[in-house]
């Protein structure tokens, strides 16, 4: 059976005192039964690792270069990760895809680098409303999916998240129906491309505007394998009822 995950993506959130939550959150979950994971930005990675070094938390970077080394002024590499005490990373979000016109081609190079490193790669997915409007979401979906996820996934260095923009900080959320939809759609295909036994394994997050209000009726649905976290993940009181509820 596939175990929960809780991931929070601070973003371009946070300095040292943030570690403060994360100190709090490992003493709130000493033993989890759900798998939780926290993506700080790059400058705390390290001390964030060292943070959680007791706790049952894993932490996890933001994004990083498909290269694995070399004359990339600002990047990161995937082995700079896993040296500072990185298990996964967040590749292929929204705001990146956006920000720096990250192709789903680029997600998945970076992808591989990032599995090949040892890192669990965790991949967002997500339409736009005009697209959800014109009732192509679906098709965006499997285009992503189809280009985004590297070849020879599995279940451990895989995981997917989908993010509706227009669900991303607005407070909007699709309905229950809509959100098993397309996480039925995603396992279909997943099984389809990787076979059974992966494609039932990888975790399928749902993400954009999860809050202690609404954690619980989300993760009934079926293929929901937790959630991908923003503003919520930043303070531990916000972040732990959220856990709780999977
Ligand atoms: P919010 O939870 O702030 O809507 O952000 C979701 C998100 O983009 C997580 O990656």
């Amino acid at each position: 059976m596939r175990r929960k995950l809780a991931a929070g993506n601070w973003k371009m959130n946070g300095l040292r005192a943030a570690l403060a939550e994360l100190e709090a959150l490992s003493q709130t979950h000493p033993e989890p039964d759900v798998d939780i994971l926290v993506c700080p930005p790059a400058t705390l990675i390290s001390s964030a690792a060292q943070t959680v070094e007791n706790a049952n938390i894993s932490i996890g970077g933001q994004d990083c270069h498909a290269e694995l080394s070399g004359a990339h002024t600002g990047d990161i590499s995937a082995a700079m990760l896993v040296d500072a005490g990185a298990s996964a990373v967040i590749l292929g979000h929204s705001e990146r895809r956006e920000d720096h016109e990250e192709s789903s081609e680029m997600v998945r190079a970076k992808g591989r680098t990032a599995q090949g490193a040892g890192l669990a790669a965790v991949i967002c997915l997500g339409e736009s409303l005009a697209q959800r409007e014109a009732a192509n979401t679906l098709d965006i979906i499997a285009g992503q999916l189809a280009a985004s996820l590297p070849d020879n996934s599995t279940a451990e260095n895989l995981v997917i998240a989908y993010e509706p923009i227009w669900a991303i900080g607005t407070g909007m959320i699709p309905n229950m129906a809509q959100i098993g939809e397309v996480h039925d759609f995603i396992r279909t295909r997943l099984e389809r491309r990787f076979g059974a036994g992966v494609g039932r394994g990888v975790r399928i997050l749902y993400g954009g505007s999860v809050n202690p209000g609404n954690a619980a009726e989300i993760f009934a649905v079926p293929n929901v394998d937790g959630a991908l976290v923003g503003g919520a993940s930043l303070k531990a009181e916000d972040f732990s009822p959220i856990i709780k509820a999977l």
